[in-house]
């Protein structure tokens, strides 16, 4: 093999065995300067995609690839990461003086870069513009590389209208090959992305976005920050994570709460000072066991490998952001939790959002319908994952991906009630493992609706959850004596239901299109025609059971045998590994705060407990181990071999 194929760069430079999923067609495909669109799930490893070809291509004479990133703040760590492999890029942006900047355009003309970095408000400046045009003339012009391409699209979570000037790269030069990557799946905005960047004639790669290491479950929400104390301290202990909020208060309040209870938390939100949102940022990067509270401003390209639980302690906007922010999670393919928790005000807060919101009717329309997708997930009695995979129009079962856990069919559950059952277990996701109890909540769901018919037509007003709740409860309240309102059919027709099981209706009955929650009039409950057909007893409702599900014991041990295939990181080591293993950490702490970058951009953890486990006499050894390529072999062989043998004397 030539050591420039990309079998090679791969081994050689990064360390690694052989090419995941559809890398290896994508490699190709780009390398020989075909254009194409990949859609890859977070932690699928779209880097690799233009790294290779760029290597490739610029050792065949092509010249520079450039590579298009949004977020200035990780364009350090990005190169950084290239240089310990040994691989000459650079970033240009404005944290640069102008003498860097001269610097690194001198190398670039001098064709001493195989990548550079840029963030796309740089590429439609006269000045870039004309360093590009340079290259070309001389041929040296290899690769555009767009990285987190939904940016272009209004329908994306993370629209960035810089992004639609892009389009200057194709016109410009048309003979430059473009490589477009996203980790958002949905159909309407990945047409948006062919439309906006023209990518009509380029190949597209779908992956499976399914992430098998991830364990989704959604919980009703009691009180969620308690409910996630216990999710950390029994689960996640001294583990990095990121809990999403929906305010900046929420969010501060929350980090100064985990911290009371010994938890390192820190805050994030688009309100704090640039420097603290940097330095937070810093630190959940680069140190361990860090919990980062947050506001959805945090983690677009935060690519730490091991996080090990992204949690909502309030509902996203819809399914494309669930899926995106809880895709943080476990990048490196081990154990990882996605938990949220949901409850009727969710659902009231978010649905008011949208009516609230100033944009045109037929969006807030498209926004509704993604809402109510989230919340039939959120409902749901099925396989979550097999509803995320649907969502995004994946068969679960039908998928490429060969490392997937098992997928059985389950003939029983297959005849479930009104077909809402689907039939694959995916086994790692609470409905799978916890099967909810299901009740016929059709009754109860009568007696509401009746008892918020009755009301508005007696008094001519709407009422709130908690009046609706009282009458039918038949509680004798102040506000029910003032409007007279023991006197209504449906009053203490419902005693027998509990608050919380009522409450789980309503938000159920809101959740799917029953009922409207009009927040000009103080959250007040209206009927819609979807509710005609359950009043009438001719659509059976059926729920969860508002049960709380039997507590779960520690994740990792309960998941060893299942991830086999997972980098079991340290937990198989025996008593001299773990020794090792800790010294390697030490080590690599050393080596990062120097380098400035985070420890595992250095090496992941996966590769300290592969060296650890294989107790390395001499640097022969150290050859094959998943990470180390033949820069960092050069660079921290000697070194590794070191603390290695000296945590161990004995071997
Ligand atoms: P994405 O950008 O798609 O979220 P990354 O490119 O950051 O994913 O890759 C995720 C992780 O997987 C990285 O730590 C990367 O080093 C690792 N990785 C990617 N491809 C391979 C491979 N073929 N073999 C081993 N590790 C890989
Ligand atoms: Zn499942």
């Amino acid at each position: 093999m030539s050591p420039s194929a990309p079998q090679a760069i791969l081994r050689d430079v990064f360390g690694y065995d052989s090419f995941r999923g559809q890398q290896q067609a994508i490699v190709d495909h780009v390398t020989a300067g075909g254009d194409a669109l990949v859609l890859m799930p977070t932690g699928g490893g779209k880097s690799l995609c233009y790294q290779v070809p760029a290597i490739v291509r610029q050792r065949a004479g092509e010249g520079v690839t450039l590579v298009i990133s949004p977020l200035i703040a990780l364009m350090h760590d990005q190169v950084g990461a290239l240089h310990e492999a040994g691989v000459a890029a650079a970033f240009l942006n404005s944290t640069l003086d102008w003498e860097q900047t001269e610097d690194i355009e001198r190398r670039l003309l001098a064709g001493q870069l195989t990548l550079l970095y840029a963030a796309p408000e740089r590429v439609g400046t006269p000045r870039f513009l004309g360093l590009l045009d340079t290259l070309h003339a001389h041929g040296q012009l290899s690769l555009f590389a767009i990285d987190e391409a939904h940016c272009v699209s209004q329908w994306g979570h993370d629209f960035r209208p810089e992004y639609r000037q892009l389009t200057v790269l194709h016109q410009r030069w048309p003979s430059v090959p473009r490589v477009a990557l996203t980790a958002t799946a949905d159909a309407v905005t990945r047409a948006d992305i062919v439309e906006r960047l023209q990518l009509h004639e380029a190949r597209q790669f779908v992956s499976s976005f399914d992430r098998p290491n991830i364990r989704y479950t959604i919980v009703e929400k009691k009180d969620a920050t308690r409910q996630l104390l216990q999710l950390i301290q029994r689960e996640h202990e001294g583990e990095a994570g990121i809990v999403y909020c929906q305010s900046r208060k929420r969010v501060e309040e929350l980090a100064q709460t985990l911290c009371e209870h010994g938890i390192d938390a820190l805050p994030y939100h688009a309100g704090l000072p640039a420097d603290e949102r940097q330095r937070n940022q810093d630190r959940f990067l680069r140190e361990e066991g860090v919990v980062m509270t947050a506001t959805i401003a945090f983690g677009m390209g935060i690519d730490k490998p091991d996080v090990r639980f992204v949690a909502h302690v309030d509902m996203p906007k819809n399914i494309e952001g669930y899926y995106q922010e809880t895709g943080r999670a476990g990048r490196d393919g081990a154990p990882a939790d996605a938990w949220m928790a949901y409850g009727l005000q969710d659902v009231v807060n978010q649905r008011r959002m949208i009516d609230e919101s100033p944009a045109e009717e037929d969006f807030k329309q498209v926004m509704r319908g993604k809402l109510d997708a989230l919340l039939a997930l959120a409902e749901a009695t099925d396989c979550r994952r097999a509803r995320l995979l649907g969502y995004f129009g994946e068969a679960m079962g039908s998928s490429e991906a060969t490392d997937s856990i098992a997928i059985s069919a389950d003939p029983e559950s297959a005849s479930g009630p009104s077909g809402t059952y689907s039939r694959w277990h995916c086994g790692n996701c609470d409905n799978c493992l916890n099967p909810p109890d299901v009740w016929d909540a059709t009754d109860c769901a009568r007696k509401l609706l009746s008892t918020i018919y009755r009301v508005q037509q007696q008094s001519g007003i709407g009422f709130g959850a908690g009046h609706i709740m009282d009458i039918l409860r038949g509680k004798s309240t102040e506000k029910v004596a003032q409007f007279g309102h023991e006197q209504l059919s449906t009053f203490g027709i419902g005693a027998e239901y509990s608050e919380p099981q009522l409450r789980g209706v309503l938000r159920q009955l809101i959740a799917v299109g029953a009922l409207h929650v009009d927040a000009q009039a103080f959250n007040t409950l209206k009927l819609l025609p979807e509710a005609r057909p359950i009043l009438k007893g001719e659509q059976p409702v059926r729920l969860r059971a508002a049960t709380a599900p039997a507590p779960r014991e520690r994740v990792r041990k309960k998941r060893g045998e299942r991830t086999a295939s997972a980098p079991a990181a340290a937990a198989d080591l025996d008593a001299a590994g773990q020794a090792r293993f800790a010294a390697l950490k030490a080590w690599r702490g050393e080596v990062a705060r120097e380098h400035n970058l985070p420890a595992y951009v250095i090496f992941h953890d996966a590769t300290l407990a592969a060296i650890a486990a294989r107790a390395p006499q001499t640097l022969d050894d150290l050859h094959g181990v998943s990470g180390i390529g033949a820069t960092k072999l050069e660079r921290y062989g000697e070194e590794v071999l070191r603390v290695s043998t000296g945590a161990s004397p004995t071997g």
